[in-house]
């Protein structure tokens, strides 16, 4: 969030299993995500896929995705936002960072976050580091609580309130999927059509 390509994978082939009737049966082809090089990671631009797909559990927590969120500190820091998802660097697993102030060495490491809100609702403006030029208001809860573990493994909760609670849930909603342009109001939609428009003819022609 901000204040103010994904590749393809090959599926492996499905094998043969010898057990059984002895016919061959189709095995589901495991889900290996690609890893990239961490320090090649950028922020990733709608209309992008991997930023309209519901991201994955994080399965392990290693040194690469430890790498991941270093550099996803950084690159947040870099755009002056406050808050950065995987999926907006390309990796489509339940991840995110924040940090209120934007100072990478302040930001928090959330991995499988849920989040629980309470009905009492804000609307304020938001933009998206994977959006630019686009900002529009967004009702959020006031609070929430946010669980989820850290780069150490450890399950960390939190109660947020206010501008960190907005951030948790920009984030939140990256992880399933979801942008600010599916939150704004029909009215705010028609207003930035054309902003809307042009960037998708920028994105798809990259
Ligand atoms: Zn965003």
């Amino acid at each position: 969030m901000r204040t103010r390509s994904q590749k393809h994978h090959k599926p492996a082939k499905p094998g043969k299993h010898p057990a059984g009737t002895g016919s061959a049966r189709r095995v589901p082809p495991p889900i290996v995500l690609p890893r990239p090089s961490p320090e090649n990671l950028r922020v990733v631009i709608w209309p992008a896929d991997v930023l309209t797909t519901p991201a994955r559990e994080v399965a392990t927590i290693d040194p690469w995705l430890q790498a991941v969120a270093e550099k996803m500190k950084a690159l947040m820091q870099e755009h002056k936002g406050v808050g950065l998802a995987a999926p907006q660097v390309g990796i489509g697993l339940r991840m995110f960072v924040m940090s209120e102030t934007g100072k990478a060495q302040e930001a928090s490491v959330w991995i499988n976050p849920t989040l629980n809100d309470s009905a009492d609702e804000l609307i304020s403006e938001e933009g998206c580091l994977s959006l630019p030029e686009i900002r529009g208001d967004v009702a959020r809860a006031k609070e929430i609580t946010l669980r989820g573990m850290n780069l150490q493994g450890q399950w960390v909760e939190a109660r947020l309130g206010d501008f960190p609670a907005r951030i948790a849930q920009h984030e939140s909603d990256h992880l399933a999927g979801i942008l600010i342009l599916d939150r704004f109001s029909s009215v705010q939609k028609i207003a930035l059509r054309k902003k809307i428009r042009d960037l998708e003819k920028s994105g798809r022609s990259n």
